[in-house]
C-alpha cells in the first residue's frame, strides 16, 4: 500500500501521485470506497495506472465510471483497455461518445498524416451520455457537468465545490486547447466558455495538462483578448469570423494603391 497524496480533498492526480509524468492528467475523484477516473491517457500507461490505484487501496470493483473530458487520443486511447480491466462503464458528452464508439481517428488527433502521427483509437462503448446541467455522484460527492465547447465541440468540465476539473480549456501558462477547424474547434464558443469560467465562483482550475492553478481573472482576460484577436486574423483559417485586411485590400486594389 502506498500513501495517498490528494491534491485537494477527494481528488488525487495520478501523475503527481506516481511522482513522474505519464501523460495527460488523470484525476481520481473518490469518496469512501467509491471512485471514478477523469480521462485515462494513452493505452500504454493503463496498466501502470491500474496498478497504482490498486496500491492506493481503492477496490478496483468500486470504480463508478471512466469519465471523458473529450475524445482526443491523448486523453482517451486507453479507455477500451481500462474498461476491460476494471469492468466499469464509460461516461462522455454525446458527441464525444460518437467519436469514442466509432474509434474516429481524425477528429481525435490520432491521425495527423502530415506530421507522421498515426495512433490507434480502440473503439469503446459509452454507457452514459452527460451534458450541461447533469450531476455525477461519487459516494456523497456531486460533480456538476459543464458544457464548455471551444477546443472541441464536446469539451466538458466538471465542478466539484470550488474546483473545476477543466479539461483542455486553459492551462497555467495561458495556453488553451488547440484550435483546429477539423477538430470541431469554435473560437466564439471558446470565448464564452472562458468567460463563464472567469465569472464563476470557481477558485481552482485542474486542467487536463500541466499544473493545477488558482483562477486568475487578469490572466484569463489576457487570454480572452488573444482569442478575440484570432476572430479577425488568418491564424486559425476558417475559425475566424472575418478578415478586415481583405476589406482594406479590396479598397487598395480599387484605388490602385502601390507600396509606400
Ligand atoms: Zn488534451
Amino acid at each position: 500500500m502506498i500513501t495517498r497524496k490528494p491534491i485537494f480533498p477527494h481528488v488525487i492526480e495520478l501523475n503527481m501521485q506516481a511522482g513522474h509524468l505519464m501523460g495527460c492528467n488523470v484525476y481520481l475523484v473518490y469518496d469512501a470506497d467509491e471512485w471514478m477516473l477523469l480521462d485515462i491517457g494513452y493505452e500504454d500507461t493503463v496498466e501502470e495506472i491500474v496498478d497504482l490505484i490498486r496500491d492506493l487501496d481503492f477496490p478496483l470493483s468500486h470504480c463508478k465510471t471512466l469519465l471523458a473530458t473529450h475524445a482526443d487520443v491523448d486523453h482517451s486511447q486507453g479507455f477500451a483497455k481500462a474498461k476491460q480491466i476494471l469492468k466499469t462503464s464509460v461516461t462522455a458528452h454525446p458527441r464525444a461518445a460518437h467519436l469514442l464508439e466509432t474509434g474516429d481517428r481524425l477528429q481525435t488527433f490520432a491521425e495527423i498524416d502530415a506530421q507522421g502521427i498515426h495512433e490507434s483509437m480502440p473503439p469503446v462503448i459509452v454507457e452514459h451520455k452527460v451534458n450541461e446541467g447533469d450531476t455525477l455522484r461519487v459516494g456523497s460527492l456531486e460533480l456538476e457537468v459543464w458544457s464548455t465547447p471551444g477546443h472541441a465541440d464536446s469539451q466538458l468540465a466538471f465542478r466539484l465545490g470550488n474546483l473545476l476539473l477543466s479539461g483542455d480549456n486553459i492551462y497555467r501558462d495561458g495556453g488553451v486547447g488547440a484550435i483546429d477547424a477539423h477538430h470541431g474547434s469554435d473560437i466564439p464558443s471558446f470565448i464564452r466558455s472562458l468567460e463563464r469560467i472567469r465569472d464563476s465562483s470557481i477558485e481552482w482550475l485542474l486542467p487536463s495538462h500541466g499544473p493545477y492553478f488558482r483562477k486568475d481573472v487578469a490572466m484569463i482576460n489576457r487570454v480572452l483578448d488573444r482569442l478575440r484577436g484570432y476572430l479577425h486574423l488568418s491564424d486559425f483559417g476558417t475559425c475566424a469570423i472575418d478578415w478586415p485586411l481583405m476589406k482594406l485590400w479590396e479598397q487598395e486594389i480599387a484605388e490602385g494603391k502601390l507600396p509606400e
